[in-house]
């Protein structure tokens, strides 16, 4: 409901304040006004009394006078005798002797004789029957429409002849006389019953209501009158009929006149009341406001704190504000001193204390000016250097090199990217000013480097990568440079820059390999065989399986290009056994159509240890009555070498021939040729190729079959382009040869046409027997 404090605790303050002076007024009030009434209650109660006692006074006089007038003689025989003229004379003298207003002679016959002396009207049976009963009775009496005191006396001449009546109206003189006579104001004023109740005008129907309500209580006493006219305390008190008609005297005293006096009283309290309630929000808001500052303070501070700026808090109160305050800010001052150390470490490397990749990210994106460079460099050789002098020193190198380079480039953004490599990026004018300066840094890092006393020399290679015209990262810039460093490691050069061409897309590659196994089931993956000529034999009597992909979008896939990556992925096992499946399938074929030959298939080094691979390999091998050869490159380092001698036993046990392929380049090596129980030998097609123009090529060539049939294992030369090296192939004794000059790969139909084409074959041995 309040945003404020303040607010709140002066609107607080203020209600309560303000519901205290109500209670203290309400309790005055109520004091004030009970005990007004209370003396209001007792003069009306005397002003009843004063009332009674005059009437009683007023009484005696006028029965005094009435009594003269009936002790006179003369006026006894003239009420006797019925004289008008007489009794009009005597009446009007009583009249003005006791000050009456009205005087009339009722006689034993109920004739009233007024002061004109004429007897015609009757008296009302109320007055005769209350003459009939009493001797002299008084009251009130109604004669010409107004309320009379009256006294009566009876009049003997001898006997009973009438009576004289001597009233007094109860006018309003009288009333105000009684109203004179009270200690307070009050109002007095007679009240006559009609037909419609008490009184008239407005308040008629309040006050029937309450002079009858005060009537039926045996004891006359004040109550509280509700009239429209106002609200008043009032007293009733019946007065005693003569002749039946029913009055009362009302006795009023408006309250609003009773707290009058009280006025000035309530109106300074409520004065004061208001002072009060203004000093007492003029000095909350005073109070609160001196309270909420500091609060407000702490409340900005906090505010900005998770904006991260760090501000102390200053209050200057000594209370528990200021101790608030205190904390806060050493509370801000732990914050600060934590988040640079967080930060530290998030931008640092902790074993070097060299900036990390993240930092130099960051200060790239910061400063992203044209003509930038970033250089990737690394230590060659690292993981040896690493295992030879341990890891603390290898780091220690690191960090050496970090330093050297902070003191090359100085200010420049540089970072420790990986283990082995530092980052660091320079200007340059373009990519061969960049080439300049990388090898110039190369010769200043280059330096021996002394750690605990021993000399470490370290060879330096960098990769550099530079922004595209397209908006780049940093991270991808980063991600260049070090692919720069794996190509200039991987070409043996000191400096290379990042190679587009040579690095493809490898996010590309590994959504073909999600594609492959559609390939291998929608048949865009087929097979493609290669004629082997044998030199024996004269005749094509082997062929090799390889594998094509003719890729919907892409076009014709080189197997050199997804077989590496299907060994790389986990998927070349399912493509093997496709090509097993298949090319048996085909040699079968091959078979039918009267050409029982034998196939290769080529089969990655690796999976010779997956016991999978091995258990359906010998199983599609026993399936089928014709020849195989797996033909085994060791394109990765197999990780189970004895297992996959083993298994190589096994095949061969079971007729498999075994093949080493591409003998003499990559890994393969005269270890491994001494290992291998094989049965061919594969002499690679880079030595076959230079053949005719290389003595040295040559003489490899020739020594190499030697050396195969001196461990008894067959030849065949790969790559055989020409005739020269057909023929010079066979002059060295190899015992197969293979390549475009006898056949390209081609699918098993072309295949088939090849080798009904008994021309061609005739073509191979005529060149033959030229050559010998
Ligand atoms: P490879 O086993 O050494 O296969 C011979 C490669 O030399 C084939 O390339 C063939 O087309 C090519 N070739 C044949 N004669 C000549 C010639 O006279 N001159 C030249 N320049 N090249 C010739 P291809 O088919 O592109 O295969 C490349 C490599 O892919 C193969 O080398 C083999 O290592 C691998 N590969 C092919 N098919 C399979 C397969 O089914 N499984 C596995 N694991 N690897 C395969
Ligand atoms: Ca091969
Ligand atoms: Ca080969």
């Amino acid at each position: 409901m309040f945003r404020q404090l303040r607010v709140k605790l002066t609107v607080l303050y203020g209600a309560l304040f303000c519901v205290a002076l109500l209670i203290i007024g309400a309790t005055a009030y109520a004091v004030v006004a009970s005990n007004t009434q209370r003396g209001v209650r007792d003069q009306l109660a005397s002003a009843g009394a004063v009332f009674d006692r005059m009437s009683e006074l007023r009484l005696q006089q006028l029965r005094a006078g009435a009594q003269r007038s009936a002790d006179d003689l003369g006026f006894r025989q003239a009420v006797a005798s019925r004289d008008g003229a007489t009794i009009g004379a005597a009446l009007s003298a009583l009249k003005t002797s006791v000050g009456a207003d009205a005087v009339f002679v009722v006689t034993a016959e109920g004739l009233m004789i007024g002061e004109d002396g004429a007897g015609n009207a009757s008296v009302s049976p109320g007055l005769q029957v209350a003459l009939g009963r009493e001797a002299a009775p008084s009251g009130i009496i109604m004669h010409a429409g107004e309320l009379h005191l009256a006294a009566t006396t009876p009049i003997y001449a001898p006997n009973l002849v009438g009576w004289v009546i001597v009233g007094e109206e109860i006018d309003q003189p009288e009333m105000r006389g009684l109203e004179r006579l009270s200690a307070i104001p009050l109002q007095a004023s007679p009240l006559a019953h009609d037909s419609e109740g008490w009184g008239g005008g407005a308040d008629r129907a309040a006050l029937t209501a309450f002079v009858d309500q005060s009537l039926q209580s045996t004891q006359a006493r004040p109550g509280l009158l509700d009239a429209p006219s106002g609200r008043a305390i009032a007293l009733v008190k019946p007065l005693r009929s003569l002749d039946g008609t029913r009055s009362a005297l009302l006795l009023r005293y408006p309250l609003s006149s009773a707290l009058s006096p009280y006025r000035t009283l309530f109106n300074t309290l409520i004065l004061i009341g208001l002072a009060g309630l203004g000093l007492i929000v003029f000095g909350t808001w005073l109070l609160a406001g001196d309270i909420t500052k500091p609060l407000h303070t702490l409340e900005e501070a906090a505010r900005r704190l998770t904006q991260g700026v760090y501000e102390p808090v200053v209050v200057r109160t000594k209370d528990e504000l200021s101790r608030l305050a205190e904390s806060f800010n050493a509370m801000t001052g732990a914050i600060r001193e934590r988040e640079q150390k967080i930060t530290h470490l998030a931008y640092h490397d902790a074993e070097t204390r060299l900036p990390n990749r993240l930092a130099l990210e960051r200060r790239l994106a910061a400063t992203q000016p044209k003509r930038l460079f970033l250089a990737a460099i690394g230590i060659d050789r690292f993981a040896h250097i690493r295992g030879a002098i341990g890891y603390a020193h290898a780091s220690g190198i690191i960090r050496r090199l970090g330093a050297r380079l902070a003191r090359l480039v100085p200010n420049a953004p540089m970072a420790r990217l990986s283990s082995e490599a530092l980052g660091v990026a320079f200007l340059a004018d373009d990519e061969a000013d960049a080439r300049k300066r990388c090898l110039a840094l190369i010769a200043n890092l280059e330096q021996s480097i002394s750690l605990d006393g021993q000399v470490v020399d370290v060879n330096i290679s960098i990769g550099v990568a530079w922004p595209r015209a397209e908006k780049e990262t940093p991270a991808e810039m980063i991600e260049r440079a070090s692919i720069a460093l794996d190509q200039a490691h991987a070409s043996r050069v000191n400096v290379a820059l990042f190679d587009e061409a040579a690095y493809g897309d490898p996010a590309r590659n590994l959504s073909l390999m999600g594609e492959m196994r559609k390939g291998l089931s929608n048949g865009d993956i087929f097979l493609a065989h290669q004629a082997k000529y044998n030199f024996r034999t004269n005749s094509i009597d082997s062929v090799e399986a390889l594998v094509r992909w003719k890729h919907p979008t892409r076009g014709m896939i080189a197997p050199d290009l997804f077989v590496p990556m299907a060994e790389e992925t986990g998927q070349v096992r399912a493509l093997t056994e496709w090509v097993l499946t298949n090319a048996i399938a085909e040699q079968k074929k091959l078979a039918e159509a009267g050409f029982p030959l034998a196939v290769s298939i080529n089969i990655s080094g690796r999976l010779l240890a997956d016991p999978d691979f091995m258990e359906r390999a010998l199983r599609a091998v026993k399936s089928t009555p014709h020849q195989l050869c797996f033909e085994i490159t060791e394109t990765a380092v197999i990780e189970d070498p004895k297992q996959a001698l083993r298994n190589i036993e096994v095949l061969a046990a079971n007729g498999v021939r075994v093949s080493i392929d591409d003998y003499g380049s990559g890994l393969s090596s005269l270890g491994y040729l001494k290992q291998l129980p094989a049965h061919e030998l594969k002499i690679d097609k880079v030595f076959i190729q230079s053949l005719t123009n290389s003595q040295r090529d040559a003489l490899l060539v020739r020594s190499t079959i030697d050396l195969a049939h001196g461990l008894g294992m067959k030849v065949t030369a790969e790559g055989v382009e020409n005739p020269a090296a057909f023929s010079l192939l066979a002059a060295m004794g190899c015992d197969m040869a293979q390549g475009y000059l006898i056949a390209r790969p081609a699918p098993l139909a072309d295949l088939i046409t090849l080798l009904n084409d008994d021309k061609r074959l005739e073509y191979y041995r005529k060149a033959l027997r030229t050559a010998s």
